[in-house]
């Protein structure tokens, strides 16, 4: 007997759980793409995405998954032949560098490795070393979801400054946007990415890319850009198909719609309070598992995790063993581990991820908690004792 039937739980760091309003928004007739509602709505998404990332300045929407976000976001600043500094720490950072290289650019990359941040010493001393300014770009992760490690973007802008390098800072926010407390205007972010299916909830399938005054003069300044990525019109349409470069995303317009309301309805304060209990929550009943077994979290200092994701050893092949558990027994789904060990080898097996993200709430975490936790015990997983009541104590104080 298994006991997954009823509502089932996906627990991976993206695409998220997706509330039901969103879904309910977006269960409607195809409206006329010219004129009215739809029209209307994408100006108003534009401006509360914009809210979400605390910028004045703009956004250009893309009917792209993190990957074109990626894309798109480098096709307007970087021409064939710039230089761009890259500072990975996890999976996430290298392939944004691989999207770079792939427009010509030539790319060095600072490696933190996958369980530390950014050094911002070494990106200053990176922007010091290019004395003719040939780095026109440094991108990094705020969140990379295969390590969940969490950045500092206060740290990177303060390295260009110290530096004095003209350089754009872009921030891939895919992971943690409207999950981290992020400021894009206050901390000198000058390009920020972040797609539709994790903290903001609506299916995966459109990209946005922010940006200021400055990343807009560059683009402007250096003809080039692909027609189709080109972000100017995106953020200043004079058309309503001119937000899409074609037909809207009609109905991930009406859920994101919805999605904003709730994110505002809640407070972007409170959503990202909330996100930082939960992770706490989660973080207790690991570090009270680890005490008496293999689990380890992959970031030790709690300061540098993520709020969004966490990525767990668990040793041998009881990552895989757990999560295909819990998913046949229980009906929860956790993420596999990603870039943790060479792709194709089998201690990738000994890794998960626990995606904590968007609509997400006490008591589905509390679940989460106990349907790992049963898992271990059926699996025969040495853990320590008290998790549960280490989680449901961050839970009651809130
Ligand atoms: C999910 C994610 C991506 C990739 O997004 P896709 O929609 O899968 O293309 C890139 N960067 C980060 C940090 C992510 O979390």
């Amino acid at each position: 007997m298994s006991l997954a039937a009823g509502r089932p739980y996906l627990a991976i760091p993206g695409p998220s759980v997706m509330p039901d309003p969103v879904l309910q928004a977006m269960h409607t007739p195809s409206p006329n793409i010219y004129e009215g509602e739809i029209v209307d709505l994408m100006a108003s998404v534009s401006a509360d995405l914009k809210r979400v990332a605390r910028t004045e300045h703009q956004v250009a929407m893309y009917m792209a998954n993190g990957h074109g976000a990626w894309e798109a976001a480098l096709a307007n600043v970087l021409r064939s032949g710039d230089k761009v500094l890259v500072a990975v720490t996890g999976r996430f950072g290298h392939g944004w560098a691989d999207m770079a290289t792939g427009l010509g650019a030539e790319i060095e990359i600072l490696d933190f490795g996958l369980k530390s941040p950014v050094d911002p010493d070494r990106v200053e001393a990176a922007l010091r070393a290019d004395t003719d300014h040939r780095i026109r770009a440094v991108l990094f992760s705020h969140v990379d979801t295969s390590t969940s490690i969490r950045n500092d973007p206060r740290l990177l802008r303060a390295a260009l400054d110290a530096a004095g390098h003209p350089a754009l800072l872009l921030a891939d926010c895919i992971a943690s946007l409207a999950c981290d407390r992020f400021e894009m205007d206050a901390w000198g972010v000058d390009v920020a990415v972040t797609g539709s299916q994790k903290g903001l909830m609506v299916p995966p399938g459109l990209g946005f890319v922010f940006f200021n005054d400055k990343a807009q003069a560059l683009a402007v300044g250096r003809n080039g850009v692909s027609r189709y990525w080109d972000w100017t019109a995106r953020a200043n349409p004079v058309a309503g198909y001119q937000y899409f470069g074609g037909t809207s995303a009609t109905h991930h317009v009406y859920g994101l719609r919805k999605a904003l309301d709730m994110i505002h309805d809640e407070g972007i304060e409170s959503v990202w309070a909330r996100h930082a209990s939960l992770a706490r929550t989660i973080w207790a009943a690991c570090d009270a598992w680890g005490a008496g077994g293999a689990m380890r979290m992959n970031v030790a200092d709690p300061a540098l995790r993520s709020h969004a994701v966490t990525a767990l050893g668990l040793g041998d092949d009881n990552g895989t063993r757990l999560r295909q558990w819990c998913e046949r027994e229980t009906g929860l789904t956790l993420g596999i581990g990603l870039g943790m060990v060479p792709d194709g080898d089998p201690r990738a097996h000994g890794y998960f991820r626990i995606g904590h993200m968007g609509h997400v709430n006490g008591h589905m975490i509390m679940g989460l908690l106990g349907a790992i936790e049963a898992g271990m015990l059926a699996l025969d997983i040495p853990f320590g004792p008290g998790a549960l009541s280490a989680a449901a104590a961050v839970i009651a104080k809130g």
